[in-house]
């Protein structure tokens, strides 16, 4: 059931948030048309691995995706710092990922939306903000009237948003051909090196590894090459990355972080997936927060749309800001960082908390923040002595709780809690 009545609805960009989108509005009985400027989806290097309520997204969606080239995604690999054996974190419940090209899996959502005789996809096109803030589209005229006064969805990325533009770091990205990672369908994390390597199976004897590179260390001028990170993974596996990088195959994409909170300007515009926020691409929780954005728009009224996600996506958020600012922002000898490791070495109940809490399947404030006093109560048995370091993350942390309880409690008010009540997305 929709909570407003059928309509026509413009949705400015088709990435997986605005196809989802589509598919939800047309689905809820919406006329959609949904605008793309490009037809290539094979430039993009963005979101490979996606997390299992992604999955199941997809799946009410309607997106055939189990005949595309792709892995299943047991969980995480955490290969610390501090040479000792890797740190197996599996989904919990014995739950999936999906691994799969993006581009794939983009024309596979693309052209699900685009078969939906309410759906009406046009390339070649942009839509922008009018000075009366409706939208305009550019380019070829479509060929039929599009109406521009009704509800406009606003999908268009990392382009939509307004925040600072300098990056603190840039993903490289390469896919490496034969080549096999040690835990067969986990995602590895290799943590040693200056940042966090990401890197798993993305189709038979294919992977696809992520790098993360601070500001400081792209020399500018000089060819990149993997000098930093030699220590941090297995010597095969740098090998492979070291030749790709040489072959000219690597990908780059700069890192910049804006919070998820821009929902929505006026009642008669939404703003789902990237276009709201988003995050370091360490936590992997894009794709997901897009799919489950524009499947939500599809059932509600703006208003409610806006105060569900705004709850709902709190806590996923908070994950990944504190998950990069222990594996990336911090160093080996980091207590916090050394804590979190040595939580999920010896505390298998904390590691599942930890594992729900970045699969979103977990949404609940308690539940983080018992997960956040965990993290520090390792700290301090792992460093006691490092006090000022402590003292620090105390205070982040007590920040961070601060505002997602007043996201929680402040602005959203009535019944949402119980409709989030099992954490559930
Ligand atoms: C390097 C990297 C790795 C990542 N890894 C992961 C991962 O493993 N897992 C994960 O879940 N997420 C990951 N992410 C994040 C994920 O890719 C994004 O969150 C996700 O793609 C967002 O989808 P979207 O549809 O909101 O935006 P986009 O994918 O950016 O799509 C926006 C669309 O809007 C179109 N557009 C732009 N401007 C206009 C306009 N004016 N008018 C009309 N259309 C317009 C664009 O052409 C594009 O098609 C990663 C991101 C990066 C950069």
């Amino acid at each position: 059931m929709t909570a407003v009545e059928p309509a026509h609805v413009l949705v400015s960009g088709a990435g997986i948030a605005g196809c989802a989108a589509a598919l939800s509005l047309a689905a809820t009985g919406h006329t959609v048309t949904l605008i793309e400027p490009s037809t290539d989806t094979g430039k993009r290097f963005a979101g490979e691995w996606l997390h299992p309520p992604g999955v199941r997204a997809l799946d009410r969606l309607g997106v055939a995706w189990r005949d595309l080239p792709h892995r299943p995604g047991l969980g995480f690999a955490v290969y610390p710092d501090d040479g000792l054996h890797p740190i197996v974190l599996p989904y919990p419940g014995g739950l999936t990922a999906l691994a799969c090209r993006h581009d794939l899996l983009l024309d596979r959502i693309r052209h699900t939306a685009a078969q939906q005789p309410k759906v009406s996809l046009l390339y070649g096109r942009r839509v922008q903000a009018g000075a009366d803030g409706y939208p305009v589209i550019t380019g070829p005229t479509p060929p039929n009237p599009v109406p521009t006064r009704g509800l406009w969805i606003r999908a268009e990325g990392r382009t939509a948003q307004s925040g600072p533009s300098h990056p603190r770091s840039h993903t490289l990205g390469l896919l490496l051909d034969d080549v096999e990672l040690p835990l067969e369908d986990f995602a590895h994390v290799f943590a040693a090196g200056p940042s966090p390597v990401l890197a798993y199976a993305i189709n038979e004897g294919q992977v696809r590894m992520t790098i993360d590179v601070p500001a400081h260390l792209r020399r500018p001028g000089k060819p990149y090459d993997l000098h930093d990170y030699r220590q941090a993974m297995p010597a095969p596996l740098l090998a492979c990355a070291e030749a790709a990088l040489r072959a000219g195959l690597g990908r780059w994409s700069a890192n910049r972080s804006q919070p998820r909170s821009q929902y929505t300007t006026t009642p008669h515009a939404a703003f789902v997936g990237d276009a709201v926020g988003s995050h370091h691409p360490l936590s992997a929780c894009g794709m997901t927060l897009a799919l489950l954005d524009g499947e939500c728009i599809g059932a509600h009224a703006v208003k409610t749309y806006s105060l569900i996600r705004r709850w709902a996506g709190a806590v996923p958020e908070a994950t990944a800001l504190t998950l990069h600012k222990i594996l990336a922002d911090a160093d080996g000898r980091d207590p916090v960082r050394q804590g979190l490791f040595r939580m999920w070495r010896s505390s298998p109940s904390a590691a599942n908390h930890s594992m729900q809490l970045l699969a979103m399947e977990e949404n609940s404030l308690r539940r983080f923040s018992y997960t956040m006093l965990e993290i520090l109560k390792f700290a301090i048995a792992s460093k006691p002595r490092s006090g000022k370091a402590l003292l620090a993350w105390t205070w982040w942390t007590l920040r961070l709780l601060y505002r997602l309880a007043a996201v929680r409690t402040n602005r959203v008010r009535g019944g949402l809690s119980r409709y989030f009540s099992r954490g559930r997305a």
